[in-house]
């Protein structure tokens, strides 16, 4: 053990007294919880990072197939429409997304919007987000992205189901939460920056940020020790959604938490290169979720018959056990490091 995570493990034992009277209600957590399988993962990911989805590049004809997917998916399981027409679509117009200086020209697009209504307070909210899109074709050879970012393309739809079994058994989030499939992540973090400039829910009232960027994969750096997920940025606002993570982890899936890119001074900047980041800027504290890089990231060969669904499923149920934390604790996450 390092230092600093020694250091952050007796904090956390401190803030455990503190945290663990909220998370009294881990019976029915966990009944939730264990919907989220490896195989339901596995079923979606192969559907969703098929060729046929042609690398669903920004505003082509495979990132409609995709959106399409995801709506369909949310209307069967009767999960609300995030927008207020029915539609689950926010349109991203093309005068958005493109940028003549650098030459890209990108065709209309969308974000999808899929939203569970508190029982308690409706008004707060909870994000849990995930990039649709990926690189298309290139060269006549197709960028599948089973890992960037099918993975947290359907961690949010188990997630979503999960949450959505226990509105159903009377046990819905105390807070609402929006399930935000953002596009244009590849281009440049667009489908998200555009959402918070235009949310539909306000940004005060958005309680967290829980984002997803690649979840499937191991990189080398865990090879022998493939229980772990990099946490990035879940101290840089609040410093209580840090322990509170760091809690519910302990309490539930005992993941190896790895915060080598928290680390301000990590030249890889992750803190500041997905969706997340257009959140935090508006001061709403983030945490993302990732593996790290490996030797098919951006490559044709990032495909799901390479993903580890066992892995995939735990750290999908470790979002989903701190989304149902921070949804149905008393008093919703204090931000303390706003503007710093
Ligand atoms: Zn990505």
């Amino acid at each position: 053990m390092n230092k600093i995570s020694y250091v952050a493990s007796a904090l956390v034992f401190v803030a455990s007294a503190l945290t663990i009277q909220a998370i009294s209600a881990q019976d029915t957590a966990t009944i939730y919880a264990e919907t989220i399988t490896a195989k339901d993962l596995g079923a979606h990911l192969f559907v969703y990072a098929s060729d046929e989805f042609e690398g669903r590049n920004t505003g082509e004809p495979g990132q409609k197939k995709a959106v399409n997917y995801l709506r369909d998916f949310y209307k069967n399981q009767g999960i609300a429409s995030g927008v207020s027409d029915g539609s689950y679509f926010q349109p991203v117009p093309s005068a958005y997304l493109s940028d003549n200086r650098r030459g890209m020209l990108l065709k209309d697009s969308e974000n999808v919007l899929a939203f569970i209504k508190g029982t308690e307070k409706p008004e707060e909210v909870i994000v849990i987000s995930a990039h649709l899109d990926h690189e298309g074709i290139k060269n006549g050879e197709i960028y599948n992205g089973a890992d960037d970012d099918g993975s947290g393309t359907v961690a949010l739809l188990e997630i979503a189901e999960a949450f959505q079994q226990a509105v159903a058994a009377g046990k819905g989030p105390k807070r609402s939460i929006l399930f935000l499939h953002v596009t244009g992540e590849e281009k440049g973090l667009l489908g998200s920056k555009y959402y918070t400039e235009n949310p539909v829910y306000s940004l005060e009232n958005t309680v967290t940020n829980l984002n997803i960027d690649m979840v499937g994969r191991i990189d080398d750096r865990h090879k022998g020790n493939p229980n772990y997920v990099y946490l990035i940025g879940a101290d840089k606002l609040s410093t209580e959604l840090h322990l509170v993570s760091e809690a519910v982890n302990k309490k539930y899936m005992q993941i190896d938490l790895d915060y080598k890119y928290n680390d301000e001074n990590d030249p890889n900047r992750f803190y500041y290169r997905s969706d997340h980041y257009n959140f935090a800027k508006h001061n709403v504290p983030i945490i993302f979720y990732f593996n790290g890089t490996h030797a098919d990231y951006h490559q044709p060969t990032d495909t799901p018959d390479r993903i580890n669904y066992d892995l995939l499923e735990n750290r999908t149920r470790l979002v989903f056990y701190t989304a149902w934390e921070i949804a149905n604790r008393d008093k919703r996450i204090v931000v303390d490091k706003a503007g710093k």
